[in-house]
């Protein structure tokens, strides 16, 4: 899952960062307005972490142009103790939460994954396709003979990816994309050595390779 992290205090920015990457969250952090455009305007994200004051402009200048622009990536504010008029225009410009600094992460990557579910319209905060259910609080995947199996930040964001949309092809260079923040560059094939491993798991027939497209969830005996 690709997070948009707009922070411009290093310190705090550099430690959430490790934070969510450990959570499973594939990080961006950037730490001006301007940045933050720029790089909205060329990647996808599935959620975005906003802090309100930033050194080139407001975040909420930001919020609002993005929403005038039909951006609909869930967008939680971080605010300041106390200023309930920042929350307020923050909601009226377009978020979907806040969250008053100072604040625990913990806190942060629940509110972060209940908009994530919210947006993909799930209750659950398990991912069940086909007897497969991936576990995003635990990072664990059980498969239907009843086992759990603990996976890496890595094979949980790219399992993550292939299981919320199951039957669609995914290409190389999407899940590289949805997988790794900007900082890393690994080439396809780093995608095609999970693949692998995340087969010994699930079964080889369970992610299907379609040829010069990509990779399919596709469980065998899927009834959803
Ligand atoms: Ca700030």
């Amino acid at each position: 899952m690709r997070l948009l992290l707009v922070e411009d205090d290093t310190l705090l920015g550099d430690s959430l960062t490790r934070q969510l990457e450990t959570a499973g969250f594939s990080v961006d952090a950037i730490g001006s307005a301007s940045g933050a455009r720029h790089l909205a305007a060329v990647e996808a994200y599935r959620v975005v972490v906003l802090d309100l004051g930033l050194p080139d402009g407001n975040g909420l200048d930001l919020l609002r142009e993005w929403r005038g622009e039909g951006v609909d990536w869930p967008v939680l504010i971080l605010t300041a103790r106390d200023e309930w008029q920042d929350k307020v225009n923050g909601l009226k410009a377009g978020a979907d939460d806040y969250l008053a600094k100072p604040f625990q992460v913990e806190e942060l990557v629940a509110r972060l994954q209940a908009l994530i579910r919210r947006s993909e319209g799930r209750v659950d905060t398990r991912i069940v396709v086909g007897g497969f259910a991936l576990d995003e609080h635990r990072q664990a995947l059980t498969t239907p003979d009843g086992v759990d199996h603990t996976l890496t930040g890595t094979e949980f964001r790219l399992l993550r990816c292939l299981m919320s949309r199951p039957g669609r092809v995914f290409s190389k260079d999407q899940l590289l994309e949805q997988v790794y923040s900007l900082d890393h560059s690994p080439s396809t094939n780093a995608i095609e050595a999970y693949i692998r491993r995340l087969r010994k798991r699930v079964g080889r027939e369970t992610i299907g390779t379609r040829r010069g497209q990509g990779y399919v969830f596709q469980p065998p005996d899927d009834a959803t």
